[in-house]
């Protein structure tokens, strides 16, 4: 901390005359030198950091999970940057570390925290780009200058490590740290509202995933990124640091170049919640914006939304340094549609199931959550029944039209079976047509060695009958040909195509 001091009283210099040091978050546009505007070489060229960010990118994380000793191992690495400074800010309930890095001695003090859900990594890998591209001194070397003279950056990294060890939403305690912010129960909680009070920014970056499944109010697409100006009381008052904020959204929308993210992006619905930090700051001047990344078919490991999201923090940081927030640019952020949870991974329509009294005809939507399976690092999807119902007409990423099916539970195979491939042995077609789904193996694969699309169940202890699973596992019999596709885990396979090749795809 005593760095952290030395370095307030070496960026009070750079203040204008008259302007508050600590403790005050007030400021307005024109209270700092600003940049001149019309110098375009200080501008982001989205082009020029499309064509750099490689160089800049942490190469070695590839997918949505950074191990705890991974993350350190980076941290390591970026804390010899010149401009860097990395202070523990102290530790996790479970005893990992939480570290905090400052950037630039500029008196915009801007302050961005990550994954205070531990399910929620995509902005502490942009973070960490981000990190890594403002130590650059080859591209960009005049703007990243300027930004350093402007603004006094913090980044958490990570502020949830024992949620993310185990892709929890909550901390260890089960306490979501985003109702923590009058409690204080979690120390990650405690970690964040320290470093908040000691630095009073006045820009706060609370950077979030969201579920996969969100679409805009008024269409059917993905929604890749939502944004919230988080409200100040239940009355959704404006303030002017509110409005400064929406503006600075505004102003990024505007810079992000190209059509990519076009009807791909929303309002987060707003819920006034006293106990959540982006609340307790707004509440407290600070410039307060919440950022969700979404979900896009085909990025299941986050890393194209990784890269948008970089460009966002980068966009941000140049509105802020040139005090473009405050001028009246558009709209945008008002104009972006609320989002709610629509989506799914598969419907299936018109399905019939047994109900109470007899088959009805339903969709059925599924979607899955995600839970880490040892070693560390691998996500494992479980699925779920989201919608069931019918005439929803619902969305999902895949459709199957079940008009002529039934569904049927499906039974567990009478024999034991030593191993996996005892039951790649098996004449599995017939076994299913059998009815035979669920299968009784004394040496199983680990849960993590199975991908979340192998087509039967596997008991490593044995189990007579097959209860309903979370996503409804069973059988789809059509009208004329029995026992077509096996359901489960929300995926659906053509009994057809089921061989011992077939199954050994769907392992790890
Ligand atoms: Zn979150």
């Amino acid at each position: 901390m005593k760095n952290l001091m030395i370095f307030f009283v070496f960026a009070s210099l750079f203040l204008a005359p008259g302007t508050p040091v600590l403790h005050n978050t007030s400021y307005s546009a024109g209270a700092f030198p600003s940049w001149n505007d019309s110098i375009l070489i200080y501008n982001f060229s989205e082009t020029h950091l499309r064509a750099v960010y490689g160089e800049y990118k942490e190469s070695s994380i590839t997918n949505r999970v950074v191990p705890h000793s991974q993350l350190l191992a980076i941290l390591e690495k970026i804390s010899v940057y010149p401009r860097i400074t990395k202070t523990l800010l102290g530790y996790s309930y479970e005893g990992r570390e939480v570290y905090g890095l400052q950037w630039g001695r500029g008196p915009k003090r801007v302050m961005m925290w990550t994954q205070m859900h531990g399910d929620e990594p995509t902005a502490t890998q942009a973070a960490i780009d981000l990190l890594h591209f403002l130590n650059s001194d080859k591209t960009h070397k005049a703007i990243i200058d300027k930004l350093a003279d402007s603004l006094s950056l913090y980044i958490i990294p990570c502020l949830n490590p024992d949620g993310a060890a185990v892709f929890s939403r909550k901390n260890v305690q089960s306490i979501d740290v985003n109702r923590d912010a009058l409690a204080l129960e979690t120390p990650e909680a405690r970690i964040l509202m320290d470093w908040f009070h000691e630095i009073m920014p006045h820009w706060g970056f609370n950077l979030h995933d969201q579920s996969a499944y969100y679409s805009p109010v008024d269409s059917h697409e993905e929604v890749y990124f939502s944004f919230l100006v988080p409200p100040i009381n239940k009355e959704d008052s404006l303030t002017v640091e509110r409005k400064e904020a929406m503006n600075l959204v505004s102003f990024m929308l505007d810079r992000m170049e190209g059509d990519a993210l076009d009807g791909h992006l929303a309002k987060y619905p707003i819920r006034y919640e006293p106990r959540a930090f982006g609340e307790y700051m707004t509440q407290n001047g600070c410039r307060t914006i919440l950022v969700e990344t979404g979900f896009k078919s085909g990025d299941t490991e986050k890393q194209w939304l990784r890269y948008q999201h970089w460009l966002m923090l980068l966009h941000m940081l140049e509105g802020i340094a040139k005090d473009n927030f405050s001028a009246s640019f558009n709209d945008r952020y008002e104009k972006l549609p609320l989002c709610e949870i629509k989506h799914h991974d598969l419907v299936i329509e018109h399905l019939r199931i047994p109900g109470r009294k007899g088959m009805v005809a339903k969709d059925l939507g599924f979607r899955k959550f995600w839970k880490a399976c040892a070693p560390e690092g691998k996500l494992r999807g479980v699925s779920y029944l989201g919608s069931l119902g019918g005439s929803y007409q619902l969305k999902g990423r895949s459709y199957f039209n079940g008009k002529d099916f039934s569904f049927s539970f499906g039974k567990t195979y009478p024999k034991q079976l030593l191993d996996i491939d005892e039951l790649f042995a098996l004449d599995l077609r017939k076994a299913v047509q059998n009815g035979y789904i669920a299968f009784n193996i004394t040496r199983p694969p680990d849960t993590c060695g199975i991908m979340d699309n192998f087509p039967f169940i596997i008991n490593s202890v044995p189990a007579k009958s097959i209860r309903a699973h979370h996503g409804l596992s069973g059988i789809l019999q059509g009208q004329r040909v029995s026992n077509t596709h096996i359901l489960h885990n929300g995926y659906l396979h053509a009994v057809d195509s089921l061989d011992g090749a077939y199954l050994r795809k769907h392992l790890k």
